[in-house]
């Protein structure tokens, strides 16, 4: 499987721009598993009654260790051959392996231990047997033998790959095989130029991240943290898509001039920083940013936002032992909501499930975790985990000017329960004397498109619409948006989207209430002039997306962004619908268009 490359010589790596953007410097590989010893494993007594529930455990663990490996395999086999991807029966075979289990059984009968212990230490000795053979053949299995028992604990343990990154001491360029949520929560984000990754697409955790970082980024890359070092010079490309191993001096030079450019335009988009986002005929739009911890609020500032219109509050969440309480929750929203006001915060309730996992709750793997147990979902189930957020937010919205937001609503009934636990909140709160805001201003996100289709029952009951297009481009196509295979199908421009895009906000309309977009769409350039012919009231994005968007919006028409929206709902082809918003773009922001 090992290559032999001149480890001098420029590589290219053809990925997925997903943040523009370009920059220089060593590369730093996050592995993509990190092993967890016997001795990090938490050990606990059972008693005789526990021991089904602990093979059951076991059971699905090991499953899930098969399903991982057999699409280890798919994927080694479809780009190096079937071969190549035997190397993975061995390890299906160490699953099968009646001494190891046996083992594992016999530790947690005998000594009465957890099953994730019996096994850290039955896998152990397991290894070290195979690495004191004397034939090398089978000495070598000791490798495999760690790796599928590894995967078998984390599965057991429910954890993600843990990373050290206090290890990333210089600014470096991250390669990694995905970002996971918990882990960009971990990054010191002072130490990172940009993200490569072999997963990963447009909406993608790793490319929000980055967008909002304003670091260049190219998901989809394949097996790229396989075929470099860490400690290798790069280049990456967040235009192109393109990481560039060992960058020649001709290939710095032309990026130099690249870099450049975009300089002289950063300098144009600072001076609008107090500029209304008005159109040249006069039409206004709101411009907010969508942000995902308290400590964006400078950022949010700093690029001219009038408010948040997307505060994830997943963050608070994620990577933790224990769900935050009420308090802290109340203290991250009060003070985002403080230093913003008067402008507004909408607070987008807990969003998890899909691709963001949180340890606190019981979540069994699923087929389709995007389609399962998420968001509103997990919260009309997760009662009092719910109620204490909601608690938060009423009394947050006491102080500043907050409005909330459920995610992922599919329908009037989840609103309705929805509502009816935040008015038993404020019923609480009344009632314990607590501040609170009783007439707090409550919308929903409009991702799910049967929400879009029953958009004007729906309008009757909420305050305001914030379309999410990441998610709504994904039910409506039917294309996961984390999957890079697929991701040139992912297409926020097409004429179905459109239409219930424009649907949404025409119902919006109708009952007197105004609708934003929060999906990464409202920060991409092309897409902008189209959501504004759509009608759209607000764009979030990312902060430091923002002063390009109100860039353009300053340079357009709204006669000319109707037009193109006009052609999109009557185009029956993306394609088309593509092409005329380039058209638009390059005579509205010629810089802009260039970088698309
Ligand atoms: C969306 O789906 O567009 C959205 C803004 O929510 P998230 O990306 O957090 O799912
Ligand atoms: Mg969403």
């Amino acid at each position: 499987m090992s290559e032999t490359v001149d480890e001098t010589q420029e590589r290219i790596f053809t990925g997925i721009p997903v943040s523009h953007g370009a920059c220089t410097g060593p590369l730093f590989v996050v592995p993509e598993t990190a092993p967890t010893r016997p001795g990090d494993v938490p050990q606990y007594a059972i008693s005789e009654a526990d021991l089904t529930e602990q093979v059951r455990r076991l059971e699905e663990a090991l499953i899930k260790t098969r399903e991982q490996i057999y699409a280890l395999q798919q994927k080694l086999g479809d780009q190096l051959g079937a071969d190549e991807a035997r190397i993975f029966d061995a390890q299906l075979l160490i699953l099968d392996d009646p001494t190891l289990l046996e083992e594992v059984m016999r530790t947690m009968r005998t000594k009465k231990v957890n099953v994730e212990y019996a096994f850290a230490q039955a896998a152990d000795k397991f290894a070290e047997a195979f690495a004191s053979l004397s034939d090398q053949y089978l000495r070598e299995r000791a490798a495999d033998v760690r790796d599928a028992t590894q995967r078998v604990l984390k599965n057991l343990l429910q954890e993600g790959e843990p990373v050290d990154f206090s290890r990333i001491k210089t600014p470096s360029i991250l390669a990694a095989y995905d970002l996971t949520p918990t882990q960009t929560a971990q990054l010191d984000k002072n130490l990172i130029l940009g993200i490569a990754t072999d997963q990963g697409s447009q909406t993608s955790h790793s490319a929000i991240l980055a967008r909002s970082l304003g670091l260049p980024a190219v998901t989809g890359l394949k097996d790229v943290t396989r075929r470099v070092r860490a400690g290798q010079q790069a280049l990456l490309d967040g235009y192109n898509g393109q990481l560039i191993v060992n960058p020649s001096p001709s290939t710095l030079f032309e990026y130099g001039q690249r870099i450049r450019k975009r300089r002289v335009l950063d300098v144009k988009l600072a001076e609008l920083r107090e500029a209304p986002a008005a159109t040249l005929d006069g039409a206004r739009v709101t411009l907010s940013a969508n942000i995902e911890s308290k400590d964006e609020v400078e950022e949010v500032i700093r690029n001219g936002a009038e408010g948040v219109g997307l505060f994830r509050t997943e963050y608070l969440f994620l990577g933790r032992r224990r769900l935050p309480a009420e308090e802290e929750q109340y203290e991250a929203y009060r003070e985002v909501a403080e230093r913003l006001r008067p402008h507004p915060v909408i607070i987008r309730t807990l969003d998890i499930g899909g691709d963001k996992m949180i340890a606190v709750h019981d979540a069994a793997p699923e087929h389709n975790p995007f389609l399962g147990w998420r968001a509103i979902r997990i919260c009309l189930q997760e009662r009092d985990m719910f109620r204490t957020q909601l608690r938060a937010i009423l009394r947050a919205a006491a102080v500043g000017n907050v409005k909330m937001m459920y995610p992922m609503i599919s329908g009037i009934d989840e609103l309705n329960q929805a509502n009816a636990l935040l008015q038993e909140c404020k019923e609480e709160l009344r009632d314990e004397g607590v501040a609170f805001r009783p007439d707090i201003e409550v919308g929903i996100m409009i991702e799910v498109p049967s929400a879009a289709i029953q958009a004007p029952a729906l309008a009757k009951r909420v305050s305001f619409f914030s379309i999410g297009t990441n998610d709504l481009v994904q039910y409506t196509l039917a294309v996961d948006r984390l999957n890079p295979r697929i991701a040139h199908l992912y297409e926020p421009h097409h004429p179905a989207v459109i239409q219930l895009i424009h649907r949404t906000i025409r119902a919006a309309h109708a009952h007197d209430i105004w609708t934003g977009v929060c999906g990464e769409m409202a920060g991409d350039p092309l897409m902008v002039p189209l959501l504004l012919g759509l009608g759209a009231d607000e764009l979030s994005a990312a902060p430091r997306r923002l002063p390009e968007v109100k860039y353009i919006i300053r340079r357009l028409r709204m006669e000319e962004a109707r037009q193109l929206a006009h052609f999109a709902l009557s185009s029956e082809n993306s394609q088309e619908v593509l092409e005329r918003a380039q058209l638009l773009l390059q005579r509205v922001a010629p810089e802009l268009a260039e970088e698309e």
